[in-house]
């Protein structure tokens, strides 16, 4: 149970939203409290070599990177935590946090930083592959797939960007999409058939990723006609949507009908004052670690400005 320490403000999760967040907050004296939640590090820990962020022109290792911000936010001295936020009680001041279901800690402000999570198809090879050719970002991880062939699944926006993206890198793309039309936007459907390396096949799905060190094809079947086929394949991109991780706050904060939570006037401010939110969790288009970083960062000076405003610090 709490000891009634009130403490300034509990940053909820450690991908590059929440540990940017520290590094601003701990600067400022705010003297921050981090919870690094399930996965210490975000997406970012399941990913091989980050080439997009800038200030790393040989690129780097994802979870080295991640220890990086981690040191950085130590540096400065944010209390790093293992554990969980497993509940919150926004309804009245100071805030209510539980973590791992048992211990209470109460906070003047939080930072919200609890990402989202890439939605899998749920097979045993997808999951053998991770990382060794099977893939949820284009973005990140497509340049490596340069002059090879490869597949995307899903029929979104998402999908359709992907796939779009890679065209201009590999030699030829295969979409992957189970029903017979895509749920993408005109637009996007446009670039979609435009590019001349892309081929759409419909009613179609994805059986087994093939491959035991590295992916090396996938069988793929007809849902209507039941014909299955192999296809030689280096890389597997899944784009069938993610899941921002914010069941916690359900009923708690305003959030959109897919779970993002929902932010005031271009700011990291939601509807309860003093709670900020960065990262994934309030972005379903941008999702880099660059722009999590970016908010992250105007996160720790909201809420900086907050606790000034309340005069707490
Ligand atoms: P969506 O939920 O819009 O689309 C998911 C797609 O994946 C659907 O086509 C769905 O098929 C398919 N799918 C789901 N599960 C499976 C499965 N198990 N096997 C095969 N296919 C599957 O997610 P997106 O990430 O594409 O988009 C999310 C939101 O973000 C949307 O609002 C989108 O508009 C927005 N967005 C906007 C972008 C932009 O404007 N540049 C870029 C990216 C996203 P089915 O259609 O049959 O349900």
């Amino acid at each position: 149970m709490s000891d009634n320490k009130v403490e300034n403000v509990v940053i909820v999760g450690s991908g590059p939203a929440g540990y940017t967040a520290a590094i601003y907050a701990a600067r400022a004296a705010m003297k921050p409290v981090l919870y690094q939640g399930g996965q210490p590090g975000g997406q970012l820990t399941i990913t091989n070599d980050v080439e997009n962020f800038p200030g790393y022109p040989k690129g780097i290792n994802g979870p080295a990177m991640m220890m990086e911000f981690q040191e950085q936010a130590t540096r400065f001295g944010t209390d790093i935590r293992h554990g969980m936020v497993t509940g919150v009680d926004f309804s009245s001041k100071p805030y209510k946090l539980t973590i791992d279901d048992k211990e209470e800690v109460l906070t003047h402000s939080v930072i919200i930083s609890t990402g989202a999570s890439a939605k899998w198809l749920g097979l045993e090879s997808e999951q053998r592959l991770n990382s060794k050719g099977v893939s949820a970002c284009a973005v990140c991880d497509g340049f490596f797939y340069r002059g090879m062939d490869v597949v995307v699944v899903g029929g979104g926006d998402s999908a359709a960007e992907e796939a779009t993206y890679l065209s201009k890198l590999a030699n030829k793309v295969y979409l992957l999409v189970r029903r017979d039309e895509l749920r993408a936007s005109k637009i996007m459907q446009e670039r979609v058939f435009e590019a001349k390396n892309l081929e759409v096949l419909w009613n179609t799905e994805t059986v087994e990723v093939l491959g035991s060190e590295e992916v090396e094809g996938v069988r793929v079947k007809n849902n209507k006609t039941g014909e299955e086929k192999d296809i030689p394949i280096q890389g597997f991109f899944v784009a069938i949507g993610h899941q921002p991780n914010t069941d916690i706050f359900k009923g708690q904060l305003e959030m959109d009908d897919t779970g993002y939570l929902k932010t005031l006037n271009g700011s990291t401010a939601t509807d309860i004052p003093g709670v900020f939110v960065s990262g994934d969790a309030a972005d379903k288009i941008y999702r880099q670690a660059v722009t999590a970083a970016g908010t992250g960062c105007m996160a720790a000076l909201d809420a900086e400005k907050y606790l000034a405003a309340e005069k707490i610090i």
